[in-house]
């Protein structure tokens, strides 16, 4: 996409490049983040600058929509059909209207297993525990995946191993927040403040197994997968050379079983393979625009997983190549780094809210890999495979002075932003530091408390002396709610110095509504301080922002 946006922004296109190409655009967005659907909107305002035409009006998916995508992308698809049928007519007034695929399947799935004989398998790729074997199974099975994983991924940077698991909430109470410790254990890695660690997480075995079973697979079996690629509608298998993998193996490494809310696509197939005649009726309702509504009641409602939907529709017995490409695949979880490398050489540390909830039938839920983390023992040497990435939070100079605000757990990378600074001050001077932090309750969930305290005292990174500050906002231990963009408005002066002296803003927590709100505060700040109109004030920190000082990292 990036080659492809570079290409059609060229300077010298002419506005009539694109004259007589015409187009269809459909976003794929999330109405959570601040800049919901960008790609598309700027993909089509680009398009149609260079003379290209829409076919239709944009659509614009929206992931917050209770009914997902489909929601718009159902009357999308029928005026587009509408619409081709209008201008092939042009062409062909005699010619047949097309028909809206509607539960056809292409006849053949896009992958193809095959089984091998045991004694077809070299004993090296027999199971064993060794770590650099558990390395290769990793990097076989998420190769042979139709599953979209970027290449890079397929070998672990580095396995850790949890040395720390510690509540940073108190017993009982409605969160459960943890700071997990990890030690390199296959190599030294490098990677710098406001980076982000990429987790594989277990499955687990008992669902894998369920899932085996229901699905009448032999988990012993030795496959190869290959994927076949659609060409002019002719399927060719790839042919490159694959070294088989124990089934189960490919199932928990690479297939999210305990996913939840398999998309409609699924119940389409699913109808193609129910032998049952009501359950068949029922799944092409599900898969229907007309049953759209139902099938969120009864799928995203109560985040079904795979399994449950399965288990649903005794009748439904689908191949294995089908489930290889219809499983959602098993990604990584990311999370913030919380730790800085300086201050804890051969470790990182992370923050990790531990995502458990009960749907409205009482089902209890969690979150795969958060919950894996949660119940892994210090003691017991397991092997987490992990990625290094870099974040939108690059690491600021030592010069620089900030503002942090990070609410929740979005204080995570702060504490190493905060650490860092501790180790460049025992060097040398270095620029004030500011923290917004908020929580529910003082007494709950107030995160890092003793460390954020520690370094506002004396001379430490956050304090006063230093020019710095920390200020905490604690949501609900009074009527009225109080958040960090109260606790700025207070301090709007202090702000406005730092501002004035080159500050840095950084923000990160929840992409919901904390983003734009924090950003409405710093522009009534700079309003108010600076003494400028709302409008000046708005494009004052847009240009803070154009020149790389104003970060945020929202996720959902
Ligand atoms: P949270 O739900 O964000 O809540 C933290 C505090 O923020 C609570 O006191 C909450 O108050 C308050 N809050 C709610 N709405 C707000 C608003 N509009 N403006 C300001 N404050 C508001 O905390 P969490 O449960 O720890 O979730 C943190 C989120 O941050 C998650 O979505 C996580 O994925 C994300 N996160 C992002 C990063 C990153 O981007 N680097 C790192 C870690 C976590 P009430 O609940 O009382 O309303």
């Amino acid at each position: 996409m990036k080659a492809f946006w570079r290409f059609l922004l060229q300077r010298n296109l002419s506005k009539h490049w694109l004259e007589g190409v015409r187009y269809a655009l459909f976003g794929l967005g999330d109405s959570g983040y601040q800049k919901y659907n960008f790609v598309a909107k700027k993909l089509d305002k680009r398009l149609s600058d260079l003379g290209a035409m829409a076919i239709i009006e944009k659509g614009l998916g929206d992931d917050q929509h209770p009914s997902g995508y489909e929601a718009a992308l159902d009357p999308w698809m029928s005026s587009l059909w509408s619409m081709l049928n209008q201008i092939n007519h042009k062409f062909f007034p005699q010619g047949p209207d097309f028909v809206i695929p509607d539960m056809k399947l292409i006849d053949q799935p896009k992958v193809q297993i095959t089984y091998h004989c045991n004694d077809e398998v070299d004993p090296q790729f027999l199971p064993n525990s060794d770590l650099k074997w558990i390395e290769m199974q990793i990097e076989r099975a998420r190769s042979m995946s139709p599953g979209k994983f970027n290449p890079n991924k397929n070998r672990p940077h580095c396995f850790l191993k949890m040395i720390k698991n510690q509540p940073l909430t108190r017993a009982g109470c409605e969160k459960d927040v943890r700071h997990f410790e990890f030690e390199f254990v296959s190599s030294a890695i490098e990677y710098e403040v406001g980076d982000i660690l990429e987790v594989l997480p277990s499955q687990n075995p008992a669902a894998i197994d369920a899932f085996i079973e229901r699905c009448n697979l032999d988990p012993d079996a030795f496959i190869t997968v290959h994927t076949r690629e659609i060409d002019n509608h002719l399927l060719h298998t790839c042919t490159t050379v694959k070294v088989p993998i124990k089934l189960k193996a490919f199932v928990a490494l690479t297939m999210d079983v305990a996913s939840a809310s398999p998309r409609r696509y699924f119940f389409e197939v699913m109808s193609y393979f129910a032998t049952a005649p009501h359950e068949k009726e029922r799944l092409q309702y599900f898969a229907s625009a007309e049953g759209r509504d139902d099938l969120y009641q009864y799928n995203q409602k109560e985040r079904r997983t795979i399994l449950e939907v399965l288990e649903d529709f005794p009748s439904v017995q689908i191949p294995f190549e089908w489930l290889v490409q219809l499983v959602p695949p098993l990604k990584t979880r990311a999370f913030s780094i919380s730790s800085s490398p300086s201050a804890h050489p051969n470790q990182v540390h992370l923050t990790v809210n531990v995502v458990s909830w009960t749907t409205p039938f009482k089902r209890k839920r969690s979150g795969l890999c958060s919950m894996w983390l949660a119940h892994l023992d210090p003691e017991q040497s397991t092997h987490v495979p992990a990625w290094f990435q870099k974040g939108t939070l690059y690491p600021p100079p030592p010069s620089l002075p900030l503002i942090l605000i990070g609410p929740g757990t979005g204080c995570a990378p702060f504490r190493g932003f905060v650490e860092e600074r501790a180790i460049q001050s025992e060097s040398g001077a270095t620029a004030p530091v500011i923290f917004f932090f908020g929580c529910w309750n003082e007494n709950n969930d107030f995160l890092y408390r003793d460390f954020w305290l520690s370094h506002s005292q004396n001379d430490g990174v956050l304090s006063k002396a230093k020019g710095g500050g920390f200020f905490v906002a604690f949501s609900r231990d009074q009527p009225q709610k109080v958040y960090v963009q109260h606790k700025m408005r207070e301090n709007s002066r202090r702000i406005w110095n730092l501002l004035s002296e080159g500050a840095a803003i950084y923000v990160a927590g929840s992409s919901t509504k904390m983003p734009s709100d924090v950003l409405s505060a710093f522009e009534d700040i700079v309003s108010k301080e600076g003494g400028l109109p709302k409008e000046s004030a708005v494009r004052w920190l847009r240009a803070l922002e154009k020149a790389g000082k104003y970060h945020v990292e929202a996720w959902s």
